[in-house]
């Protein structure tokens, strides 16, 4: 048989005509590489021939032998068939049974030794106690070759996912013939060499041998772990390209001069100090120092400020901004609510409204109008807003820094598009969503990141009950009395029922009535997206001056709302909400001196939602939620990757594979201007790069579009 190229078409493997091909190509499969890069997800070990007669039920095994007295039995429910036989080898014999494999029945040859992996289970022809079944192992649906000619079984036997209508068995034919037919271990290695011996790694071409074609000894308990040395050598060649490409992204963006500069001289330190109205942590000291090391930097600043709910970010934020107007640059806060931007606006104007001169822009406030003309004239110096600060017809006569609060909330061509309002501005981007460091270092590679880890003095942790819905009653008598005798606040929050605001505010509504029932005479508010904004603000006002007791509210006070006398939080329907989410709403109270605490209603559970619930009881510390998390349903949300333009990963997991993260990024720096007559390496390198910022451009005008 000739051999074969990585770059060869398809079309040059045997059983793959023009009409495959195409098939093929859809699928994403162009050439013999294509094939080659498309790994294995699991491995089943099939190495191993069991006599049946050690068969045990619930594990899947091989086994080997002749198959007797097949035949056709009649079902009652049409289109389903089943065939039953018996396999029998020089232990004894197996009962084996298919469905919808009718054909067998005339394939079969009684005289053929075959091969059969499959699961064996205990026979429904006797049932337990409990109606399950315990009768005698059975074989069930298992693959079937002729023992002569076995392609899938007698062997470690890798399980490739099948794409669009690929089948499995046809990827795994095609990477047989392409491994006959091509010397893997002598295929180009694209990466240094002193990178693969600083790790121990081996080289690509027998990592994808070993992949593809794993020998009788392979270790498969590694492989499905993705921890054989051919998967790490596989992980890290992606992160590495990964990390190299982010490297560059950040020089584009930060490698130019700005056309200003920032003033820090004693007399901004006494401004700031006389601005504060507390003394700050050393936590938020510590990041606000890296934040204004970065603004005197002559190009620009991109820094991702990152501290639990209540951690304090507002205030560092607040203190930057003051570098920057006392430097007679403009500054912009932009916030994902129109509620947090006006609570923002309001808490700035009462520490910084007596020096500057601050505007609010969102889609509801009247003035908006005199807003963007004092910022296109230089009149306004701090803007506070949302997704209303990005629209065209904002300009600004000139922009220093730009903060964007509760930042995963918005994409990077959304920061992108603020950061064009301006000529190279800088840029802090805050979030309360503790990612994991390899998460960071990845979705934020471009980000310098400042943490705060530490919580303004005096809080006390929250303590949370998780109940069943049927103690909705005796919870809201509790809240009655404990309203009455002491002076305090609490939440109540309904889940989102329906993408209708009108059925969101009745749903709402209905709690209220129960609570205030249960807190008689106390005054209950209710809150939701369908209150008009001066409505929404005299309602927030009211529950923050005590004038209401309990505010009971759609998610809207999800994010930033701080009234530190609030004490409780309940949660109507808990099961509806994400881990994140529901740290994110106890994070509203717990942010006074007074203990605080969380209580959580929930209906039926899905497993997942009880696991959620679980973590949520158990720990207040945000950055173990996260982890759990991750755990739970994996990195898609939290990253937000698909909107941060991230490459997707076809090995690497930026959770699994965190500690590698690390290293790429660290041999990444070394080797990012080092990649001459590294020809392969530079070009997908620049491969990432180029896509990152085309879905960055294309992002960049939809957001513009729909947003206006
Ligand atoms: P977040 O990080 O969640 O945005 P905020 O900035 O809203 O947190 O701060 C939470 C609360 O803590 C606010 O009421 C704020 O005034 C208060 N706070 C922040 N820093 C300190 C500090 N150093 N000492 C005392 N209170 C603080
Ligand atoms: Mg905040």
């Amino acid at each position: 048989m000739s051999s074969l190229s990585p770059d060869a078409p398809l079309t040059e493997l045997r059983g793959v005509g023009p009409k495959r091909a195409a098939t093929l190509a859809e699928a994403g499969f162009h050439r013999v590489r294509d094939l080659l890069s498309h790994l294995p997800w699991r491995y089943e070990d099939r190495s191993t021939i069991l006599p049946v007669a050690e068969a045990v039920v619930g594990e899947p095994a091989t086994f080997q032998g002749r198959l007797k007295n097949l035949a056709r039995v009649r079902l009652r429910r049409r289109g389903m068939s089943l065939v039953r036989g018996v396999l029998e080898d020089d232990s004894g014999s197996l009962p084996v049974l298919w469905f919808n494999r009718p054909y067998l029945v005339h394939q079969v040859d009684d005289e053929v030794e075959y091969l059969l992996h499959g699961k064996v289970r205990a026979s429904s022809r006797k049932k337990g106690v409990d109606g399950e079944a315990v009768g005698p192992p059975e074989l069930l649906n298992p693959s079937c070759e002729p023992a002569s000619n076995a392609l899938h079984s007698g062997r470690v036997m890798p399980v490739y996912a099948g794409s669009g209508t690929l089948g499995p068995a046809l990827l795994r034919r095609l990477l047989d013939q392409v491994l006959e037919r091509i010397e893997a271990a002598q295929l180009p290695e694209p990466l240094p060499p002193g990178l693969l011996e600083r790790h121990g790694l081996p080289a690509l071409g027998e990592s994808l041998a070993a992949l593809h074609a794993p020998d009788d000894s392979a270790d498969v308990a590694a492989l499905n772990a993705f921890a054989s040395p051919a998967h790490r050598r596989l992980i890290y060649g992606e992160l590495l390209e990964m990390q190299i490409a982010l490297a560059r992204l950040r020089r584009l963006q930060v490698g130019h001069r700005q056309p200003f500069t920032y003033t820090v001289d004693d007399r901004v330190r006494d401004v700031a100090r006389r601005v504060l109205p507390f003394s700050l942590t050393a936590a938020q000291r510590r990041c606000l120092r890296q934040i204004v090391d970065d603004l005197r930097l002559p190009h620009p600043m991109l820094r991702l400020l990152q501290g639990d709910v209540g951690s304090g970010k507002t205030i560092v934020a607040a203190l930057a901004l003051v570098v920057a107007l006392e430097s007679g640059l403009q500054g912009a806060f932009m916030a994902p609510t129109e509620l947090l931007a006006e609570q923002h606006y309001a808490r700035l104007r009462e520490l910084l409204g007596e020096r500057y001169p601050l505007g609010l822009l969102t889609a509801s406030n009247p003035d908006a109008e005199a807003v963007r003309w004092g910022l296109a004239r230089g009149e306004v110096g701090l803007v506070v807003g949302t997704h209303a600060l990005i629209q065209e017809g904002v300009e600004f006569a000139r922009l220093g820094l730009a903060v964007i609060d509760e930042q995963h909330r918005f994409g990077v061509a959304q920061r992108q598009v603020l950061q064009a309002k301006g000529e190279r501005p800088d840029l802090l981007v805050m979030t309360a969503t503790p990612i994991p460091r390899s998460l960071a270092l990845s979705a934020y590679g471009d980000l310098a990141v400042s943490v705060l880890d530490e919580l303004p003095p005096g809080r006390r942790p929250v303590t949370t009950a998780v109940l069943p819905r049927q103690r909705t009653g005796a919870v809201y008598r509790r809240l009655g009395e404990e309203l009455r005798r002491s002076g305090g606040r609490a939440y109540v929050v309904c889940p989102l029922i329906e993408e209708s605001e009108a059925l969101d505010a009745s749903s709402v509504e209905e709690v209220a009535r129960r609570v205030r029932k249960a807190v008689e005479p106390l005054p209950v508010a209710v809150l939701h997206g369908r209150l008009a904004a001066a409505e929404r603000e005299r309602v927030v006002a009211d529950f923050a001056a005590g004038r209401t007791r309990v505010l009971v509210s759609t998610t809207v006070i999800e994010v930033g709302v701080d009234v530190p006398e609030a004490t409780v939080m309940i949660i109507e329907s808990g099961e509806r909400f994400g881990l994140a989410q529901l740290h994110q709403l106890r994070g509203r109270v717990g942010r006074g001196t007074e203990e605080s605490r969380c209580v959580v209603l929930h209906g039926t559970l899905s497993e997942e939602g009880r696991q959620r619930l679980e973590v949520f009881e158990a720990t207040t510390d945000g950055f173990e939620i996260a982890e759990a998390d991750l755990a739970i349903r994996g990195p898609g949300d939290l990253l937000g990757t698909r909107q941060s333009g991230l490459a997707r990963l076809r090995v690497a997991d930026l959770v699994r594979d965190r500690e590698w993260v690390e290293t790429a990024r660290e041999d990444a720096r070394e080797w990012e201007d080092r990649l001459d007559g590294w020809d392969e390496l530079r070009a997908r390198v620049e491969e990432i790069v180029r896509r990152r910022l085309e879905a960055a451009g294309s992002a960049t005008a939809t957001a513009t579009a729909t947003d206006s």
